[in-house]
């Protein structure tokens, strides 16, 4: 597959725009770098890069597209908000009715605000946490991602419970000391933390059903333990559910059926985005009532934004969930990512690759390793150069993958059964090769 037209651009991009890229994530670094595909052109499950290459998304800008590209119903709120006027300044009704739309489906907010991006959204609950407790602290797992705001950008350490070192130049110490990075899915780590920190602990945050070390489920129990030693540290609970929501069910991972005991897993505050924007840009962060109190115009900490809430972002949020409201949406995305899943274990067994798959209801990751992918550490141990081979193998054969080992497939109500075998077939061709070395 040639592709002249993105190493051109690229060539170009790179005099104006750092890196080439507008976020890391897209550039090709971790799978043996060179020009990143750029894409002109998305419809439904498929998208044509500036050469006319045709590929099968499983990306979906890494979430927010559930939908598939341009989706009639979406792009007709779109259209209907640019004729309307893009930008007010003021409040409208549209931001009262997405907010109602996330209540309704994530009773744990009884109070939403609106914001630009899931790291805004993040950003917000540790101030409210911090201005409701008075503390400073902030306990993460180790490997999940929450943005890029200072204090979430910490990295794991390998031990129980390692104080924070940053993940990125520019964090003063002094920030990174405020974070306590601990293992997910396994709780000596955080009662350590919670022992030896827990009166200046203003709140642990946890993605509850982890999506940036590939899809990982809490162990049986994790999230209702977490939760009962947060509050008896007199801590909140933050959830950040970015990449959740509305992925795997209508509503969150607070009120997904795979966690019996949803009063036990509530969170005090959660953060959203992605999906919840319909592809625009949107973040939102909502709780208790009492905690939001503590938010600009009520109480004393701040937090705005000239582009809040903007009507087309909350237009094509709305027409987002109405369609992921249509009865079969969710079963069919499940039952084509587990006949997906199926064709590539059995392909990748049969020719002898070690491949472990994590897959979620329509969302799923791939693990160059025989063991199992329960934390961080575990997704470390898989093999990044075979996924690079397998990822470039894909993209020649017209499959779009995330460029990162770490990264999810999506499935959206786009994809089709023909999708689904071309897709299976690809693999197994990739993996054939790869086998052969
Ligand atoms: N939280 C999670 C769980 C995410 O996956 C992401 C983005 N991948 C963010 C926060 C940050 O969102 P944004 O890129 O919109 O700032």
């Amino acid at each position: 597959m040639q592709r002249i037209r993105s190493a051109q651009l690229y060539e170009e991009a790179q005099q104006h725009i750092v890196g080439g890229v507008n976020s890391p994530s897209r550039s090709f670094k971790a799978v043996g770098g060179g020009a990143p595909v750029f894409m002109k052109k998305g419809q439904g499950a498929r998208f044509w890069d500036v050469d006319d290459n045709q590929y099968i998304d499983y990306l979906a800008a890494f979430g927010p597209i559930i939908t598939g590209h341009a989706h009639p119903k979406i792009t007709e709120a779109i259209v209907r908000a640019a004729h309307d006027g893009t930008l007010y300044g003021t409040a409208t009704e549209h931001e009262i009715r997405l907010a109602e739309q996330l209540k309704a489906a994530i009773p744990s907010m009884d109070k939403v605000r609106f914001v630009n991006s899931g790291t805004e959204a993040v950003m917000t609950t540790i101030r409210v946490a911090r201005a409701f407790t008075g503390r400073n602290k902030i306990i993460k797992f180790a490997g999940c991602y929450h943005g890029h705001a200072d204090l979430v950008l910490v990295a794991a350490g390998s031990g129980p419970s390692t104080l924070g070192i940053p993940d990125s130049a520019g964090i003063p110490p002094s920030i990174a000391s405020e974070v306590i990075t601990v293992p997910f899915n396994e709780l000596d780590g955080l009662r350590l933390a919670l022992e030896r920190w827990g009166d200046q602990v203003a709140a642990v945050m946890v993605e509850p059903i982890v999506g940036n070390f590939g899809m990982v489920m809490p162990k049986p129990g994790f999230l209702e333990a977490l939760c009962k030693m947060t509050r008896e540290a007199g801590a909140l609970v933050i959830y950040d559910e970015v990449i959740s929501a509305f992925r795997f069910h209508y509503g969150s991972s607070q009120t997904f059926s795979a966690f019996p005991d949803q009063d036990a897993i509530r969170p005090d505050l959660t953060a959203l985005g992605k999906i919840i924007g319909g592809g625009l840009p949107i973040g939102a962060y909502g709780g208790r009532a009492d905690l939001m109190a503590m938010i600009a115009p009520l109480g004393p900490a701040y937090q705005a934004g000239t582009m809040a809430g903007n009507p087309a972002s909350v237009l094509a949020g709305l027409a987002c969930l109405e369609v992921l409201r249509e009865p079969g949406v969710y079963t069919r995305m499940e039952a084509m990512a587990t006949r997906l899943c199926e064709g590539l274990q059995a392909s990748a067994d049969k020719h002898g690759i070690p491949l472990t798959i994590n897959r979620i209801v329509g969302a799923f990751s791939t693990h160059f390793c025989d063991h199992p992918v329960t934390n961080y550490e575990e997704a470390q141990g898989s093999d990044g150069e075979q996924f690079a081979h397998f990822f470039r193998l894909m993209l020649d054969r017209g499959i779009y993958l995330a460029p990162s080992k770490y990264e999810a497939w999506f499935l959206t109500t786009a994809h089709t059964d023909a999708d689904i075998e071309e897709t299976v077939a690809a693999a197994d061709a990739s993996f054939q090769e790869m086998a052969a070395g």
